[in-house]
């Protein structure tokens, strides 16, 4: 039975949230850890800005003396980052400040040094400040001992920044999934070796591979099966050492697409049979053996429309991770789109900023079979089963290509 994209993904979510233990975890240090997910919650180690942080070059006062403009000042020094002023500020006082460098006491706003006139002892200030204008008070980011990360956030660059400027050269991350990829077909040849006249070199191995390793897997290759049921169950048998199995191909409903009655005699549960969406129709989910398992459609593009927006979130939580669901952007259309009721399509894309407004148009391309055409793509248009024709300048959703 057919279920709407976003049955499909709901599924996928609730599966794997019920049924997934948490995996084992390693330490490590900072350098290795782009990408995985964390393992532990990140509590600052101290208050975040340290002290009051000025984050201008300028001058630190107290800005019930800037009431009446142009307001002459005493200077009483300079405080540099990495330093600290020993005095304290009176009124009609300031001091020269460097960004970075922490807040006098007795001063609460830096004024930039393009709003004074005159340097030396005695500045001017032309404008007045509210209370800690160009200041970023200590413990605003963060206050000592509060949480900064939680458990089962990805880490990309600026978490890792993040975790060093709270003290942690190393932390706990978990385990990452392995995912065996299994690609069926009796056409398909090793992408590394000649293809005969009416053979097809093995695109979707290593494409998933690579889907596989950005989404924070560890991609395993199974080798190609033929679409004979003995074959498949060896190797399904095989990939059910790892914590994911991804078929490729044999799930439709041909003759010879034998992936689903494989599993369903092997003992296989379905969860998702098939989705209004295209390309991706004949989509599988399940679990076998306490193994979750997707059969995506072996056209190269259908293999990777479903890889991104139901595997990608599913290895994450596999890996500990919360669900990542993927997130449609907007833009404007660029020419009017028409489509038959009932689908949801995501159709190969490019959007370009032009006027100030991201606009998308389609690329040509000859269906789910064309690699070339997605190559072609930075996005997909994202066509919902009810938007049967799309106007120019209406905005629309779009699944950005990198997710
Ligand atoms: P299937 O899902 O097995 O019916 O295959 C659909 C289409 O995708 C056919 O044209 C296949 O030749 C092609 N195809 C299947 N598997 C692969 C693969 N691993 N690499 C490239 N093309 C494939
Ligand atoms: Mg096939």
């Amino acid at each position: 039975m057919l279920v709407t994209f976003e049955q499909a993904l709901a599924i996928v979510k609730e599966k794997l949230s019920e049924e997934c233990p948490k995996p084992s975890a390693d330490i490590l240090p900072l350098n290795q850890v782009q990408g995985r997910i964390l393992a532990e919650g990140i509590a600052a180690d101290r208050d975040y800005p340290p002290f009051n942080r000025s984050t201008r070059d300028g001058y630190a006062v107290r800005s019930a003396d800037l009431r009446t403009l142009p307001a002459t000042l005493e200077c009483l020094g300079e405080v540099r980052a990495g330093e600290h002023f020993a005095g304290a500020l009176g009124a009609g006082q300031c001091v020269r400040i460097m960004t970075g460098a922490p807040l006098p006491a007795g001063a609460d706003a830096v004024v930039m040094v393009e709003h004074v006139r005159g340097e030396g002892s005695r500045p001017e200030v032309t404008r007045a400040l509210g209370p800690f204008e160009n200041v970023v008070r200590q413990g605003s980011e963060a206050a000592r001992g509060s949480v900064v990360l939680r458990r089962g956030r990805r880490l990309e660059a600026s978490e890792i920044g993040l975790l060093a400027s709270v003290g942690r050269a190393q932390v706990r991350v978990f385990r990452q999934p392995r995912v065996a990829i299994l690609p069926t077909g009796d056409e398909i040849v090793p992408f590394d070796q000649p293809p005969g006249p009416f053979q097809i070199r093995d695109s979707n191995a290593v494409m998933l591979a690579a889907q596989v390793a950005a989404a924070g897997g560890v991609p395993r290759q199974a080798g190609i099966a033929r679409d004979d049921k003995e074959a498949l169950r060896r190797l399904t048998q095989e990939g059910l050492e790892s914590d994911l199995l991804l078929f490729s191909g044999g799930v439709s409903v041909g003759q010879y697409d034998f992936v689903g009655q494989v599993l369903d005699e092997m003992g296989g549960e379905f969860f998702v049979h098939g989705v209004a969406m295209r390309p991706g129709k004949p989509l599988l989910f399940g679990r076998l053996q306490r193994r979750f398992f997707f059969g995506l459609p072996g056209n190269p593009v259908s293999t990777y429309v479903t890889f991104a927006l139901f595997v990608r979130p599913a290895i994450g939580m596999l890996g500990g991770a919360t669900f990542e669901p993927p997130v449609f952007l907007r833009a404007r259309l660029g020419k009017p789109h028409r489509q038959k009721l009932g689908l949801t399509m995501f159709v190969p894309a490019r959007v370009e900023t032009r006027d100030g407004d991201p606009i998308v148009n389609v690329v040509e391309w000859q269906g789910s079979g064309d690699l070339v055409g997605v190559a072609a793509a930075n996005c997909f248009l994202v066509v919902h089963p009810d938007q049967t024709d799309l106007a120019a300048g209406e905005w629309v959703d779009v699944l950005p290509k990198g997710q």
